[in-house]
């Protein structure tokens, strides 16, 4: 007996899996003993991955047809934290047609969806055209380790990454790449305010010459995912009033389009920091090496995996053209592995990590039927 897609996701949420690198959090261990079992209990061949010391990525294997192809599909297990959640995160509640609790969309939802697809077709005794791989992986909401061991020697035709995409065939999203630019000054008394370099004046300067920049970002456009955007978030210099402060710096947040690299980037912005330079010889300005580098993902959409995703999604009573989401996910890891991907889930982004997460429970059993007859139509 195969359980229903709700019941599993509801074991699921019950799991605290939140990250382990954020406060409180045990990890996905919980969830991986789970999913390992389900597999078990189904004759379905599984494996474990090891990650970090007892974070695993949980692997299962469908055999199919054709034995050198390859389709995998990924989810992840970890959620991130519960701070600020106004409803019990752990405790499943089905109610209006949605199922409620920290990770319900985000992405349990997806992950039960494609445990069940997989334990419907080895029940039915079908074998699929291709082997099919599911991998249930750890550190998504963090730092992406789970797919990128994933990724280590992984040689596959498709992915297809569970991320709530509102039911669309994704094959495009946003990169992002993060780091500091610091700007060093020299104190002084601030009697004598003559007598030093002010950081924060130089790097008021820089602030408004990125602004003008980032304006000439928005008349670039991607078809599915509009302009690259960039923010400056957190701005940090003085030690106190009544000195000239010696540094300052910032930390900056920039969207990337298919087709941007991070070196490619980061040289703009150094142009931009030299243009000033020449404008004032008294600024000592540097960026340093990013925090966050994710390229962006996009997938041609005559893919094999698109077109066949497009048509079951269509046959299904959705629009099955392709579409573009702004957030990223383990399907840039996979691409840049030369894995074709796409992402597709139950939910809604705006409902994951939110203080009332939440998840169309007929988009999930919707969902499961979607893995289902992709997985039988990928030749
Ligand atoms: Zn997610």
């Amino acid at each position: 007996m195969i359980k229903s897609v709700l019941s599993i996701l509801s074991d699921l949420v019950r799991i605290n899996s939140v990250n382990s690198s954020y406060e409180g959090g045990p990890g996905e261990g919980e969830v991986a003993r789970y999913v390992k079992s389900f597999f078990e209990e189904h004759g379905i061949e599984v494996e474990e991955q090891i990650v970090f010391p007892g974070r695993n990525n949980v692997i299962a294997h469908l055999p199919g047809c054709d034995p050198n192809r390859r389709l995998v599909l990924e989810a992840h297990m970890d959620t991130v934290s519960v701070k600020g959640m106004t409803i019990s995160p752990f405790e499943p509640t089905v109610a209006d047609g949605k199922m409620y609790g920290r990770g319900s969309c985000d992405t349990k939802a997806g992950l039960a969806a494609m445990m069940h697809a997989l334990a419907e077709i080895k029940a039915s005794g079908v074998v699929p055209p291709c082997e099919v791989v599911l991998a249930a992986v750890v550190d998504e909401e963090f730092s992406f380790r789970g797919v990128v061991k994933l990724c280590n020697g992984l040689e596959a035709d498709a992915g297809i990454v569970a991320e709530p995409t509102e039911m669309r065939v994704v094959v495009a999203s946003k990169g992002t790449l993060r780091w500091r630019i610091v700007v060093r000054g020299k104190a002084a008394h601030s009697a004598k305010p003559h007598l030093g370099i002010n950081a924060v004046s130089h790097m008021a300067r820089i602030v408004l010459a990125l602004e003008k920049d980032h304006a000439d970002l928005a008349a670039h456009g991607h078809p599915l995912l509009g302009p690259a955007t960039c923010n400056v978030g957190v701005i940090r210099g003085g030690v106190q009033v009544n000195f000239v402060p010696d540094e300052c710096a910032i930390e900056i947040d920039r969207r990337m389009l298919p087709g941007e690299t991070a070196a490619g980037v980061l040289a703009h912005y150094q142009s931009i920091l030299d243009a000033l330079h020449t404008l004032h010889a008294d600024l000592d300005v540097s960026m340093e090496s990013p925090m966050l580098v994710d390229e962006a993902l996009e997938t041609e959409q005559d893919a094999s995996i698109v077109v066949a995703a497009s048509r079951v999604l269509m046959d299904l009573g959705f629009d099955g053209s392709p579409a573009g989401v702004p957030f990223c996910s383990d399907a840039s890891k996979l691409s840049r592995a030369g894995i074709p991907t796409i992402i597709f889930g139950p939910g809604s982004i705006d409902q994951a990590h939110a203080a009332v997460e939440w998840v169309p429970i007929s988009e999930v059993e919707q969902a499961a039927e979607f893995y289902r007859r992709v997985i039988l139509s990928f030749e």
